[in-house]
Parts: C-alpha cells; structure tokens; sequence
C-alpha cells in the first residue's frame, strides 16, 4: 500500500482526499527570520494559517501539499501545529528554493552530496525530528536555468531516483525554463510521471503547456489570484482549453497562497488588491470562483474535478 509522508506521519496515499497542490502555510526568508526574530510575529503568523487552512477545509480540502524549501523558512514544527490544529494533512517538501543563489556550502560541495542532504530529509527527518519530507522541491525563475540552478535540479533528481520521491519544479513559462528543466530530469534518469511543473497556469501559451504535457509530467495552474502575473480570466481560459484538449490527468489547480509572507512590508498588501495585483487570493479561490466558472463552461465535471484535486495529486505523490 503507497504511504505519503506527512509532517503528522506516514499516510495511507487513499487517505489524501482532496488536495490542494501548492500552498504555503508560512513564507519567510530564515536568515532574517533567525537574526531579527522581533521583526516576526509568530502567534500572527500562526493565526493567518490556520484562518487559511480552516477556511480550505471547509471547502472540503484534506490536504495541503506545502512546497515550502529552504531559503522559504521552511519549519516543519510550525507545519505540524497548524496539521494538528486544523486536522488537515500537510505534505512538507526537501529542496532549495533559489533562483541563482548557492550558499558557499553547496557551491563547493558536488551535486552527490547536496543530493544526500535531501535523502537524509526523505528518509529519516527534517530539522532533528522524525518528519519525512513527502516530495522534492527545486526552482527556476527570470535568471533562466543558471549553473546554479542546474546543480540544485541534479541534485534534487539524483535524491528523487535513490528514494522514489517525486519533484516539484517552480518555473517561469515567460523565459520558457519548463522544457530545460525537464530535460535535466530525463537526463538523470527520473520518472516523468512523479514531476510537476508548477507555475506553468502564468502563461497563456497552450501550445508552450502541452508540450510539457506531452514530455510526460503534471503542469500546475497554481497561481489563481497572483493577478500579476496573469488574471483569473485567462488563467481559466487556458484551463478550460487544457481540459477541452483532454488532459485533465496531467493538471493540478491551485493558489500558492502564502498565509503570511515577508517579501513586503505590512502596507504593501493593500496597495496590491487595490491596485489589482492581487485579487482574492486565498486558499478557497479555486473553489469559490476558479471550479464554477469551469463547471459554467462546461469543461469540469464530478469526474474531472475528481481526477485534478483528489487522483492527479495521489499518483503525484505515491505513484
Ligand atoms: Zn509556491
């Protein structure tokens, strides 16, 4: 029987339920975090999450897959309280997030022994404590698949190969690094079927997703209410085509929502909704605007919505 990792314990993969695919209950840089602690609000923070995460399970979200890395804060004690205190499962990652940087410890150190510290998270706990990591993370954004960015992606695939842990790539469709991530991963050997590309739903280019699609790996339109980067309009509308295309089995949907994140200050936040940058963004959007304006066109029905939120995230993950 397949087993999730998660941070309350291994997981019988049918007892995922529904699951949204991409969402952060918390998103800080640590080394700010660690040298001015006074700058965090912690019972703040701890307050945001579980509004996000209680307000998900009432849409009737069972789990919550949390791609949280390092250089994201990634504290998986702080996932922990908010599992328990909601009851909703959440799936903690191994992996760096960066789009360039390498700390000087991974910068000298080969791509076999960064792939170590991630088995290490997979197969015996993360931060000191028995919490597996469920799945592996890397990233790829403006500065293109960089040497860096590319040592990391080895390293996550080399990790993923050893433990059969599948892998979350965040990329950015706008400078095309999907398809070079991809081919990093055939070229170590991963399975195709146990990688998403994530942010693949900020780009309107149906022709750019499909061609992931057809290398074999899940795409997530997991950015709903990011206006910024695209507006829920097209955003569903290059759904919509996806699903006319078929490929429901290859789609996860979801929000990226981040119960707090310290990239801006406090005032920020309302600059961003009322200039349209953000627009109901949370981690019920997809439920409340994205599912029904999909069901309304006619391209989601019982079967699909069951195939993106409950099956596609269960192989994902399990296999
Ligand atoms: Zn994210």
């Amino acid at each position: 029987m397949a087993e999730v990792q998660t941070v309350e314990g291994p997981l019988d993969a049918q007892e995922l339920g529904l699951v949204l695919a991409h969402e952060h209950v918390r998103f800080r840089d640590e080394a700010v975090a660690a040298q001015w602690p006074n700058r965090y609000d912690e019972q703040l923070e701890m307050a945001a999450a579980l509004e996000a995460v209680s307000a998900a399970k009432e849409r009737g979200v069972q789990t919550i897959v949390d791609p949280t890395a390092m250089f994201g804060g990634r504290d998986v004690n702080f996932m922990q309280r908010v599992s328990a205190a909601t009851g909703v499962h959440i799936v903690a990652c191994t992996g760096i997030y960066s789009y360039d940087y390498l700390p000087h410890y991974f910068e000298n150190r080969d791509i076999d022994v960064i792939a170590d510290h991630f088995v290490e998270d997979i197969e015996v706990g993360i931060q000191g404590t028995g919490i597996r990591a469920g799945f592996l993370k890397c990233a790829a954004d403006a500065p293109g698949v960089t040497e860096h960015v590319e040592k990391i992606h080895r390293a996550v695939a080399r990790a993923s190969v050893q433990t059969g842990a599948s892998i979350m790539a965040h990329s950015m469709p706008a400078v095309a690094t999907g398809p070079r991530q991809v081919e990093i991963f055939r070229e170590e050997g991963v399975d195709m079927a146990r990688v998403q590309i994530a942010h693949c739903g900020d780009s309107e280019d149906v022709g750019y997703i499909e061609g992931l699609i057809d290398a074999g790996v899940y795409v997530g339109l997991d950015r709903y209410g990011l206006e910024m980067y695209l507006p829920i309009d097209k955003r569903n509308a290059t759904a919509a085509e996806l699903l006319r295309r078929g490929h429901a089995e290859r789609l996860m949907i979801s929000q990226d929502f981040c119960a707090t994140i310290d990239w801006f200050p406090p005032e920020a936040a309302e600059v961003f909704e009322s200039d349209g940058a953000i627009r109901n963004w949370s981690m019920t959007l997809v439920f409340d605007e994205v599912v029904p304006a999909l069901r309304e066109q006619g391209v989601m029905d019982d079967a699909a919505f069951q195939t993106i939120f409950v099956e596609n995230p269960r192989r994902w993950l399990a296999g």
